[in-house]
C-alpha cells in the first residue's frame, strides 16, 4: 500500500561518495557539509550522518533551529555551526548544545554573551564579515570594535573566538573579478584580526562551487552544500560527472490514469497543449504542491518539465497543476497505471535530473531540491552497502514500489 503516489529516494551512498570526492578536491580542508533547508530537501538527519561517513568533520546549519534538531537527533560526532538567526533566537540552547554560532552584528555578540553565560558554558563563535557579497555579514568599518568586545569577553571565558568567515557573490565564475576582491579583503580581514590577537581556529570561504573551482579559496575549512548532493553548483563549467558527484535524489510518482483522447483534445488549464493526434494521456499525481515547477508546464509549441517513462523521454504536456501533471504518452503507449515515472534522478541511464528541470523552468537546481513539497515521503537506499540502487527500483512496474 503507497499512502502517496510519490516518493523521494535519497540513496545516501552517492552523499557520502560526494563528500569524499568533495575532500580529495580540497585535500587541505577540513569539509562542512552544508546541510540547512532540511538537507537541501533530501531529510536532515539522514543526510547529515551519510556526510560525516564520508569524511565531513563539520555540518553547517543555517537556522539555529536546524543546528538544535541535528543535536536532539543525536548527532553529536561533530561541530555545528549555525548562522542565521534574528534576536530571541534560542542561543542559550545552542550554547548547551555545543552549536558554534556566526556573529554577523553586534546585537548578536551580545545576545551570545548572555546566552553563555546563561548556559555557563563557553560558547564558541565565528565572525561573519562581509568581504562584498552585500548580505550578511560585519561591515569591514564594523569588524574592529565588534572583535575588540568579542575578544575582551574571550579574556572573561564567555566566548572563543574560533572563526572568521565570509561567502562569495561570484563562486560560480572563479574569473569573475569579484571573486579575487573578496578574497583579497577576506585575506586582509583575517590578518587584522590575527593582529588583534584572535587565536583563529577555522577561516573559511568556499561555498561548492570554490571547492571545485577556487583552491586558493580552500583556507582551512570548505562549505560545499549543494555538491553534497551530487548537483554541480556550476553547470556551466560543467555537470556533476565532471566533478565526481552523483545526484543523490530521485524523484519518482506512479501513473495514476492511462487513457485514449482523440486528436485535437485541450490537455490541462488552459488548454494550452492540445494533442496534435490521436494519443494516450496519463496523469503523474504530483504538482506545484510537490515542488514540480510550474514554470516547466508545456505549450503547444513544446513540452515542459522531462520524465522518463518505460525507458522513454517524455515532458509535461500542458500546465503543472496543483497536484498532477499530465503526460501525452503517444497512440502505441503500453503504460498501465501504477508504471514508474521519473521526474529526476541521477541522469546515468540517460533519464532527467534536476538540472534538466532548472533549466526549463528558467531557476538553479538548487529550487528544484529543496521545494520538494512536505507532502512527498523521502525513503533511503544505500547503494554502497545494501547494492540498492535507484536504477535497480526502475524494474518495479504496476503498483509495487
Ligand atoms: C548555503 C550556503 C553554503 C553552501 O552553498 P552551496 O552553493 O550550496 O555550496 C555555504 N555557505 C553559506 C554561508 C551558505 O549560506
Amino acid at each position: 500500500m503507497n499512502d502517496f503516489p510519490a516518493r523521494a529516494v535519497v540513496d545516501l551512498g552517492a552523499v557520502r561518495g560526494n563528500v569524499r570526492a568533495l575532500a580529495a578536491h580540497a585535500p587541505t580542508a577540513q569539509v562542512m557539509a552544508v546541510v540547512k533547508a532540511d538537507a537541501y530537501g533530501h531529510g536532515l538527519v539522514p543526510s547529515a550522518l551519510a556526510a560525516l561517513e564520508g569524511g565531513a568533520t563539520w555540518l553547517g546549519a543555517a537556522q539555529v533551529g536546524e543546528a538544535l534538531a541535528l543535536r536532539r537527533a543525536g548527532v553529536t560526532g561533530a561541530r555545528v555551526l549555525a548562522w542565521l538567526y534574528a534576536p530571541g533566537a534560542p542561543l542559550r540552547e545552542a550554547v548547551e548544545a555545543d552549536v558554534d554560532v556566526s556573529v554577523a552584528a553586534r546585537w548578536a555578540l551580545d545576545d551570545v554573551v548572555t546566552a553563555a553565560r546563561a548556559a555557563g558554558r563557553t560558547a564558541r563563535v565565528h565572525l561573519k564579515v562581509d568581504t562584498g557579497l552585500g548580505r550578511n555579514g560585519l561591515s569591514i568599518g564594523q569588524l574592529p570594535d565588534v572583535l575588540a568586545a568579542a575578544l575582551a569577553a574571550e579574556a572573561e571565558g564567555v566566548v572563543r573566538v574560533v572563526g572568521l568567515w565570509s561567502h562569495l557573490a561570484f563562486a560560480d565564475a572563479p574569473e569573475h573579478p569579484a571573486v579575487r576582491q573578496q578574497a583579497e579583503v577576506f585575506a586582509a580581514a583575517v590578518r587584522a584580526v590575527e593582529a588583534a590577537g584572535a587565536r583563529l581556529e577555522v577561516r573559511h570561504l568556499a561555498n561548492s562551487a570554490a571547492t571545485l573551482t577556487s583552491p586558493a579559496l580552500h583556507w582551512d575549512l570548505v562549505r560545499p552544500g549543494i555538491a553534497v548532493y551530487g548537483l554541480s553548483p556550476v553547470p556551466h563549467l560543467g555537470g556533476s560527472d565532471r566533478f565526481g558527484l552523483v545526484p543523490a535524489m530521485t524523484l519518482e510518482a506512479q501513473l495514476a490514469t492511462v487513457k485514449p483522447v482523440p486528436a485535437g483534445s485541450g490537455v490541462s488549464y488552459g488548454h494550452e497543449y492540445v494533442v496534435p493526434q490521436d494519443t494516450v494521456l496519463g496523469v503523474v499525481p504530483v504538482g506545484y504542491a510537490d515542488g514540480v515547477p510550474r514554470h516547466a508546464s508545456g505549450t503547444a509549441e513544446r513540452w515542459g518539465g522531462p520524465v522518463q517513462v518505460g525507458g522513454r523521454r517524455l515532458g509535461v504536456a500542458g500546465r503543472v497543476c496543483m497536484d498532477q501533471v499530465v503526460l501525452d504518452l503517444g497512440p502505441d503507449a503500453r503504460e498501465v497505471a501504477g508504471d514508474r515515472v521519473v521526474l529526476w534522478g541521477d541522469g546515468r541511464d540517460g533519464g532527467p535530473t534536476a538540472q534538466d528541470w532548472a533549466e526549463v523552468a528558467g531557476t538553479i537546481s538548487y529550487e528544484i531540491v529543496t521545494r520538494l513539497g512536505a507532502r512527498v515521503p523521502r525513503t533511503y537506499v544505500d547503494s554502497e552497502r545494501d547494492g540498492t540502487s535507484t536504477a535497480s527500483l526502475a524494474a518495479t512496474r504496476g503498483g509495487a514500489w
